[in-house]
């Protein structure tokens, strides 16, 4: 079997990956992306948050992705029976970025794909990685190419970007549950026809059932007049609904009036799609040679789209630990990465529990709410989830539990 080398081998040209690649091809290294599909090709996390957009940058791909057109994004609106409230993001305590795109997937991660090959990196799309040894001194993958054969490829370091694949965790048997319970997406794109100023197409919204607090749909509205829509609850929920996807979602929108009423005149064109059990954690971020970047380590939940940021923010982590451990130093994989990335991860963490508990939602929907509190929460929600001078940052567990008993309802 033929062996290559390379540098850097990144499995996977999703967002984590095509960020890794752009930051490592400016470091100077030879960077080599396998991806198991052909791009475009669809993906599910079409809104993104503004922090995202820092790393878009440092990346250098900025100019590609503002220049594709993309709808422009400024924040987040909530919706729960009669009761709306929205977060402008350009209004939060954070430095930084305040508004960023919804994307179509297909599009957005074959731009960001392209613009690391334009900075160097080789992506090779329809080739697989089978297996991995991590044993020897430098980690050596095998993989497929579209005509079937198989190659191995040894680098000085391995980034697993393999998203929901889950590569390593599985070859490695890294995996570990979920703390979350099991939930579920079901989810189509929509042609919207929103009666005009109905619908704030520089915002995500998030609808609350109006019975369940823990089952919420989001709608993204895109640049061409069509809008992703999705419903996400408990398995258990999901499975009550007969027929086809795209019928049960539609039986599950009939239920929330206000939804119901925006998309009233929408077109449902597209046959719906489900994902199940997605949300997932790892022993380890990290091992011998290499390590997971975005959802091949831990996926929490979509609620607060803070998915492709936390994939950006590991791509930058992982990066810098390498642009050091190549100049010689010695790094702490678990000090230097794992650590500083788990920090934002557990805030995020902190305020999806309290949404579904109901305690965040009764937050933000609170009707006197202090302004100077929304700037900090619209800094979360906006993906400044690492920075410690927000208050809600550094201490998110006591601050939101007496925030929520101030609004309980
Ligand atoms: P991915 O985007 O999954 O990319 C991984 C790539 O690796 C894929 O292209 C895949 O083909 C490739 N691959 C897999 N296996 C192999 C292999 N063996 N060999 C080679 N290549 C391989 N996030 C947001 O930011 N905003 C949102 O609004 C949002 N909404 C979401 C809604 C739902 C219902 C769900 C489940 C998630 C949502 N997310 C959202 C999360 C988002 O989808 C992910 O966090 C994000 O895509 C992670 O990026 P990634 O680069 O880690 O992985």
């Amino acid at each position: 079997m033929k062996t290559e080398s390379a540098d850097i081998l990144i499995i996977g040209a999703g967002p984590a990956g095509s960020v890794a690649a752009g930051l490592l091809r400016k470091q100077g290294r030879d960077v080599l992306v396998l991806e198991r599909e052909q791009f475009p090709r669809f993906s599910i996390g079409e809104s993104l948050l503004p922090q995202s957009m820092e790393y878009i940058e440092e990346a250098g791909l900025l100019q590609d992705v503002v220049e594709a057109g993309f709808q422009y994004k400024n924040g987040a609106a909530f919706q729960r029976g009669d009761r709306y409230t929205d977060f402008d993001f350009r209004e939060k305590f954070s430095p930084g970025w305040g508004t960023t795109f919804q994307v179509q997937r297909a599009h957005f991660d074959h731009v960001l794909a392209k613009g690391a090959e334009r900075k160097g990196a080789t992506v090779r799309f329809r080739h697989e990685v089978l297996s991995v040894d991590v044993s020897g001194e430098q980690p050596e993958v095998t993989a497929r190419s579209p005509e079937g054969e198989t190659y191995r490829v040894r680098a000085r370091f391995l980034l697993d970007a393999s998203g929901f694949g889950r590569v390593l965790p599985r070859l490695l048997n890294l995996e570990t549950p979920s703390n979350f319970p099991k939930r579920g997406a079901i989810f189509t794109h929509v042609l919207d026809r929103t009666p005009p100023g109905s619908f704030d197409r520089n915002k995500i919204r998030v609808t609350v059932h109006p019975e369940h607090v823990h089952v919420w749909y989001w709608t993204i509205p895109f640049s061409d007049g069509r809008c992703s829509l999705g419903v996400v609850a408990k398995t258990e929920f999901l499975e009550q609904y007969q027929g086809t996807d795209t019928e049960r979602l539609q039986a599950i929108v009939r239920e929330a009036p206000a939804l119901q009423d925006l998309l009233k005149d929408a077109v449902w064109d597209t046959p719906a799609r489900k994902l199940t059990g997605y949300a997932a954690n790892v022993k380890s971020l990290w091992g011998p040679g290499f390590a997971l970047l975005g959802n091949a380590g831990e996926f929490l939940d979509p609620v607060f789209s803070s998915g492709v940021t936390i994939a950006f923010k590991s791509a930058s982590l992982a990066s810098a630990c390498l642009a050091r451990q190549f100049a010689g130093e010695k790094v702490d994989w678990e000090r230097d990465y794992a650590k500083p990335l788990k920090a934002g991860v557990d805030t995020f963490r902190t305020f999806v529990e309290s949404w579904y508990e109901g305690g965040f939602q009764n937050v933000i929907f609170h009707p006197n709410a202090s302004p100077d509190v929304r700037k900090m929460i619209s800094a979360i929600l906006a993906g400044y989830a690492w920075d410690k001078n927000n208050p809600y940052v550094a201490d998110s567990k006591r601050r939101l539990g007496v925030l929520e008993e101030l609004c309980a309802a």
